[in-house]
């Protein structure tokens, strides 16, 4: 076992670990192809800190070498109405709010380029997407937007790439080295004038306050705060403009330029103090949860009930993971996402199916993990005629 790291952004050495697990998928966005593979995929411990001086919570446990992130890893999320809702308005705001009309953006980790399409369309902008396993696309727009994903490394191609905006959205909670990744953004963003830096990551508060314990994930390393994230920024010479909870709480949005300046020390003891007393009692709400859903689940299995998950993305395979790891209830995963459908969740091994696919297996109850799909997945089912009810976890 090798030592426990020290903070990721500060370099402080932490606290115990307030929770831990042994178990967890390393990978729970990829998905693999047959059922044997998700059986056997390889799992790793998270054991979460809290960090005392800038208030980061981190795996001590992460060990980077066991993330490759190969072709097929999925995240995408704009199969949810509910989400392309957002992403529309967090495109439109930096198009009418922050000015980026007929400007160059460019985005690290841009996946299929999604957003980036959102920004084209709304403000004609030049767009660069920067991603491996997508390169190559490129798509002319109406009105004069463009659109082109690279495959360059962004550490090295950053000097050829000037850009008015540089986005990136959840990748830096991936990075056991944020600074490095920021680092980099800062000499870009100084080198262009005027330069707007807008990242997106998980917000813990929601995992710790709001109970929404099936965000713990093996591929974050790093859970940031508004004070936290605003912290790593400055340190890598970005002066925060706007932090913003987001995506009912569950995101958490940054604006910064490149400049140096501090957050008011106020605001850290403040959220530090609550950190604290929230990790405190996170392990507790935790297993109360687990046990609350072994509860309901054994319950349904003795009524010689079946259930269904509804989205086969990490929060649903961190809950399977987490209380029917057998597949004793909950016999197949439905997506909108057809790069999901004929998969397997990793762990558990569950078929995930179309939504058109359900009315086959007629499920009793189907399973959210998070809140904001419920709507439109009850609105699904009733359109497509199917009773099951509809539990949040
Ligand atoms: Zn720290």
């Amino acid at each position: 076992m090798p030592a426990p790291h020290a903070c990721f952004v500060c370099g402080t050495a932490p606290g115990d670990p307030f929770f831990s697990t042994a178990n967890a998928p390393t990978h729970a966005n990829l998905l693999p192809a047959t059922r044997d593979a998700a059986l056997a995929v390889e799992r790793a411990a998270i054991e979460l800190a809290l960090c005392p001086t800038c208030g980061l919570v981190f795996n001590v446990a992460f060990d980077p070498a066991r993330m490759t992130y190969v072709e097929g890893y999925e995240t995408s999320l704009f199969a949810s109405a509910a989400f392309r809702e957002y992403a529309a308005a967090q495109a439109a705001h930096l198009v009418d709010a922050r000015g980026i009309r007929e400007r160059t953006v460019l985005e690290i980790g841009c996946g299929r380029g999604e957003f980036l399409r959102l920004l084209c369309e709304a403000g004609a902008n030049r767009a660069i997407g920067i991603d491996p396993s997508h390169a190559g696309t490129v798509e002319e727009f109406a009105n004069g937007g463009r659109l082109e994903i690279i495959g360059d490394a962004y550490e090295e191609a950053w000097p050829r790439l000037a850009a008015d905006l540089v986005l990136c959205r959840h990748v830096l909670e991936h990075l056991h080295e944020p600074l490095n990744l920021l680092g980099t953004v800062a000499r870009a963003a100084a080198a262009q004038e005027g330069a707007l830096v807008y990242f997106e990551v998980p917000d813990v508060r929601y995992t710790l306050d709001q109970g929404g314990i099936w965000d713990v994930i093996y591929e974050h390393c790093s859970y940031f705060t508004p004070v936290s994230l605003a912290h790593a920024f400055e340190r890598a010479g970005l002066r925060p403009e706007r932090v913003q909870g987001t995506y009912g709480g569950q995101f958490l949005t940054i604006e910064a330029r490149a400049a140096r300046g501090t957050l008011e020390p106020g605001a850290r003891a403040a959220e530090l103090e609550h950190l604290a007393h929230a990790t405190r009692s996170f392990a507790e709400t935790h297993a109360h949860t687990l046990a609350r859903w072994s509860t309901e689940l054994a319950s349904l299995r003795a009524n010689g009930k079946r259930a269904a998950l509804w989205g086969a993305g990490s929060k649903g395979v961190t809950f399977v993971n987490a209380v029917d790891p057998d597949g004793a209830v909950i016999d197949v995963a439905v997506d909108g996402n057809t790069r999901k459908q004929g998969r397997f969740l990793p762990g558990t091994g569950q078929p995930i199916v179309a939504p058109a696919d359900l009315a086959a297996v007629a499920p009793d109850v189907v399973i959210v993990t998070n809140p904001l799909y419920a709507e439109e997945i009850r609105r699904e089912l009733r359109e497509r005629g199917l009773t099951a009810e509809v539990r949040t976890a």
